[in-house]
């Protein structure tokens, strides 16, 4: 069945993260005459980089998560609310989960990506993530419980010491207060090796002050229900774990199969995929082996913009010009009104970098309204 909310001339996105929906705006904008097709199975957009304020009630959850049809309301924008399960590029059509075949002349895929559990065992059944809304609600559960019961010897354990790991360690031993131990667990031998010494230091300090129990140089062997076993046989009993520590590009079926390289799909300069000049692929899922960048939200919003100038180039019958990745520097929320800034000439860490960095992403957030409502729910509420 030919789905009637796409035509042959439209720009059809998969994937409405930072990614596709900054695509699908910066499409919009510089062709409001353009067809544009938008398709995301979940009912919200999702601002994961504020998830822990969410988890803290810091903020709301209209505020972190709005609906897409708030967002599409006011732009010509077509949400499908559906699943991509394939992709014929020869054909230039893809079928929906709930059966729509859609046409396309520019595809952009935007799919993200999903937790990696490296194939280690007991990690998928006993452990869960934190990406989502529904990962929010069940720590929000086990914190009520572990508060409630004040057992001796409670524990949460995190693995992975990444920016996410860290967080969220940070975050919960605020809501924990002493309630529960939280174990911070590595492989490598430090927290954040991707991050500026400056906010590896002032998270170390924060790991420190919150006394979260940091262990490195641990392998995972396996997870069980209460406790994570290390390859050396040493082992840390949990009431629950939390699995930070990789994540992997979700490619969804496409056929031809396109280059990958390193399971991501392979893209040159200019964002399109290498033997299809009609696809692009951008955000998580998405790598130009030549000029790797890193797999963030700041990234995915630049592709986003970048996609809107190349299908404008391509509709003028012009190339579209590469992509340049600006480095804004990174931001960490370190607990409950607390984070640590590098980026830009600033250096900051404090209850002033919180803020800095709460405002910074609320003035981000999809959609002008609901960004002007956030920030002024903010203000209200201090
Ligand atoms: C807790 C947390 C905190 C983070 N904090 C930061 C931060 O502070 N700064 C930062 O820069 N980055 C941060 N990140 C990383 C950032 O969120 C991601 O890099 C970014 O979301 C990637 O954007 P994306 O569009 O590629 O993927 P996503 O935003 O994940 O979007 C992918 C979308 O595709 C949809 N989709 C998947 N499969 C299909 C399909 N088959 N058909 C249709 N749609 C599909 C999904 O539902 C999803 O909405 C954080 C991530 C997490 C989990």
């Amino acid at each position: 069945m030919t789905s009637p909310t796409s035509s042959a001339n439209a720009v059809v996105i998969v994937g409405g993260g930072f990614a596709g929906w900054f695509a699908a705006l910066a499409i919009q904008k510089r062709l409001p005459h353009c067809h544009v097709v938008l398709i995301e199975p979940r009912g919200e957009f999702l601002f994961q980089p504020l998830l822990y304020e969410l988890l803290s009630h810091e903020l709301q959850e209209w505020e972190v998560a709005p609906q897409y049809n708030q967002l599409v309301s006011n732009n010509g924008i077509c949400w499908l609310q559906d699943e991509v399960v394939s992709i014929d590029r020869s054909n230039h059509t893809l079928q929906t989960r709930s059966g729509d075949r859609i046409p396309w002349k520019q595809l952009v895929i935007a799919t993200g990506s999903q937790p990696n559990d490296f194939g280690i065992p007991g990690v998928k059944e006993h452990s869960h993530g934190f990406r989502n809304l529904s990962d929010v609600r069940y720590l929000r559960h086990r914190i009520q419980d572990l508060v409630h019961q004040r057992q001796p010897n409670a524990a949460l354990a995190i693995v992975g010491a990444g920016p996410t790991g860290v967080e969220l360690s940070c975050k919960l031993a605020d809501l924990l207060n002493g309630n529960a131990r939280i174990h911070l667990i590595e492989k490598g031998d430090s927290i954040l090796p991707n991050s500026s010494a400056f906010n590896r230091e002032r998270a170390s300090a924060a790991l420190e002050r919150k006394d979260v129990c940091l262990h490195t140089n641990k392998d995972v062997a396996r997870v069980e229900a209460d406790r994570v076993v290390f390859s050396e046989g040493e082992e840390i009993q949990h009431q629950g774990l939390i699995w930070t520590a990789g994540s992997q590009a979700n490619v969804p079926s496409l056929q031809p199969l396109p280059k990958l390289h390193r399971g991501h799909l392979a893209v040159n300069a200019d964002l399109r995929l290498q033997d299809s000049p009609d696809v692009f692929a951008i955000g998580d899922l998405a790598i130009n082996a030549d000029h790797p960048v890193p797999a963030n939200a700041q990234v995915a919003m630049q592709q986003g913009e970048a996609v809107g100038t190349a299908i404008a180039a391509l509709q003028a019958g012009e190339e579209p010009p590469t992509f340049e990745f600006n480095d804004q520097g990174e931001m960490l929320s370190l607990g409950i009104g607390d984070a640590t800034l590098t980026g830009l000439g600033i250096t900051l860490a404090g209850p002033l970098a919180f803020q800095l960095r709460r405002a910074a992403y609320l003035t981000r957030m999809p959609g002008l309204s609901v960004g002007v409502r956030s920030a002024g729910a903010w203000l209200l509420n201090r």
